[in-house]
């Protein structure tokens, strides 16, 4: 395991689950001892025993709140006031969402909600919380703004950045405060007063974000910097603020961008927030401003994707379609294999593109469940047919980048082909470019081993990734994709058409076959057979199918050879 630092660890940490109840700790223990030393305590009493005890190496608490003898909230509290003990961060596991109000403010790094039905979002956030509580006490070294005490901007930016990347579906709002009209402040009291108020100032944001659990820093003058879990409200603060300077009178203005979005980094979000702070200038109106809510609905559409993917799985709401692959070499295009796209078909959303929550499941990490999911039920179609026609036909799955960092990935493809009493040349695996450049040690190893089982290892999306047409004869590919941006305008624009010829042609003196997909039109096929181009995948030809549809279209196709 390597840790935020990249230093690899040799060491074990240890982490403590806390809960009344055997099942939970049971449940726990199995899941957080695949990677970690796990200790445990049944009640407040016995937690602060062994905190106390393994003060040094405690990595983590994991602590139920409701408990005999001494509970969660109590434990926290302890551990809150305890300058030896503040350093370990806790997860409080809970199923009540009021509780985790009162647990922030207590210091608890993170939540887990019971029952404990994913195991993989509960080790993601074991390890996140570890590791930002790692990389805070090392960044905590550097200096502060000497005027004020507050962080200096450098660390708080730094900071931030590594919660988010910690925590991508964090819900925390960027403040931005500003003074109005602080020259004036400085003009009628003179300097010091004015730094004077700048320090009260300061001390009111310091108390507020250590009771919020947040951070701030002094961006420059008299520009505030917070970044505190979201809220509605701010008007406590604001009322704190105003009348921090005692019997000089302030007016303070903020603007507020909530995280809605994990694309949205930190200088952008106190970007949103700084033009939030701008917008009301003019008016003392209202003395907070959020910057626009609507990407707020788009993170709780996520939100629910991911919540309901498991259930969506087990009740068959995702449907493997197939989309046909024409061989186009001989007289007539054939369908000679087909590629697997995953749809799924939600009772109250509706119909939800692969596009919307792909790259959500992706991000999480949750994709691999899905995939899994799509390569056996793939499997399970190439055997039918078999069965039925005595057909092969090699159905192509998509290996997601997540995938590629499994280092079970090689397994569970053996396994899924075995299962189904398959070849591994029955099935085909799409990776997609922009991979192999990203990460192409990694990814060429992987590849090498999966195709020296037998797999065939398509190329997917070529020519949106960066690879040279002269890195191809390095790379361990059977099949070339041609991303369907190329189809476009071939039959209107003669360069786009060269191109598509030359990579056609490297990739024939290269021994690697091509597929073209994203064919529409009449004309584009035609066009593609003169370039030598060997497989068509399209609506020109078809749309994914669902199992019946597709198995029909292989039933006529024997048909018209007999
Ligand atoms: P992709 O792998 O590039 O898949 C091809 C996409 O092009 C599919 O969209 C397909 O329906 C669409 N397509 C096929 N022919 C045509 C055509 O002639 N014209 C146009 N305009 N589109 C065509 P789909 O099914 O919406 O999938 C979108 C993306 O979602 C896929 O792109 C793939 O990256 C991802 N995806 C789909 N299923 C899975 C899956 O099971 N696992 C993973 N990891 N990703 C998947
Ligand atoms: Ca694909
Ligand atoms: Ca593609």
């Amino acid at each position: 395991m390597y840790d935020h630092f990249g230093t690899k660890q040799n060491i074990h940490r240890k982490v403590l689950v806390v809960d009344d109840e055997l099942i939970n700790r049971l449940l726990l223990g199995n899941i957080v001892g695949r990677d970690y030393d796990v200790l445990y305590a049944e009640n407040g009493v016995q937690a602060m025993e062994q905190i106390k005890k393994n003060a040094k190496t405690l990595s983590l608490v994991m602590l139920d709140l409701m408990m005999p003898e001494k509970d969660g909230y109590e434990v926290l509290e302890e551990l809150k006031n305890s300058p030896e003990l503040c350093r370990i961060p806790t997860i409080v596991l809970t199923s009540e969402k009021s509780a985790e109000v009162k647990s922030l403010s207590l210091g608890a790094a993170d939540f887990i909600s019971k029952p404990y039905d994913m195991p993989e979002v509960i080790m993601a956030r074991v390890r996140r919380s570890i590791e930002l509580a790692e990389s805070y006490r090392m960044l905590n070294r550097t200096e502060r703004d000497s005027l004020t005490g507050l962080y200096n901007k450098e660390f708080f930016m730094e900071y931030c950045e590594r919660y988010n990347s910690f925590y991508p579906n964090s819900h925390m709002d960027a403040l931005v405060v500003n003074i109005n009209k602080f020259h004036i402040v400085n003009e009628l009291y003179g300097r010091d007063k004015g730094n004077h108020v700048l320090q009260k100032v300061a001390d009111v944001i310091a108390e507020f974000t250590s009771g919020e659990n947040g951070l701030a820093c002094r961006n420059t003058g008299d520009v505030f910097y917070l970044f505190v879990p979201h809220r509605e409200s701010y008007d406590d603060l604001v009322s704190a603020l105003n009348s921090s300077a005692g019997k000089i009178p302030i007016n303070v203005r903020i603007g507020i961008c909530e995280k809605t979005d994990s694309s949205v980094g930190i200088e952008q979000q106190f970007d949103h927030a700084s033009l939030a702070c701008g917008k009301h200038r003019g008016s003392q109106m209202c003395a907070y401003v959020f910057y626009d809510t609507s990407l707020r609905e788009k993170e709780l559409y996520n939100e629910r994707l991911l919540r309901e993917m498991n259930d969506a799985i087990k009740s068959k709401q995702f449907c493997v379609y197939f989309q046909p692959k024409y061989n186009i070499r001989g007289d007539k295009p054939r369908p000679t294999s087909a590629e697997a796209l995953i749809r799924w078909i939600h009772p109250e959303l509706g119909f939800i593109s692969p596009g919307a929550f792909i790259p959500v499941f992706e991000e999480n990490g949750l994709i691999h469940k899905l995939d899994r999911y799509v390569w056996n039920e793939t499997a399970a179609q190439i055997r039918r047919m078999k069965d039925k026609y005595g057909l092969s036909v090699p159905i192509s799955v998509n290996v997601s980048r997540v995938d590629i960092y499994d280092p079970k990935l090689e397994e569970t493809l053996l396994e899924t082909i075995k299962r189904h009493d398959l070849e591994t040349s029955d099935m085909l695996l799409e990776i997609t470019e922009s991979e192999y450049t990203n990460n192409s040690t990694q990814i060429i190893d992987t590849v090498t081993r999966l195709r020296n089982d037998g797999f065939k290892v398509e190329m997917d999306d070529f020519g949106t990734g960066y690879s040279s047409l002269n890195m191809l004869s390095s790379l361990p590919i059977d099949v070339l994709k041609l991303d369907m941006s190329f189809m476009r305008h071939i039959c209107e624009n003669e360069k786009d058409l060269q191109m598509v010829k030359l990579i056609l042609d490297i990739a024939k003196y290269l021994g690697v076959s091509t597929v073209a997909e994203g064919v529409e039109k009449e004309e584009q096929y035609h066009l593609l057979k003169d370039a030598g181009c060997d497989v068509i995948q399209g609506y020109y030809f078809s749309r994914p199918l669902p199992s019946d549809a597709f198995e029909k279209l292989f039933e006529e196709e024997l048909s018209c050879l007999q």
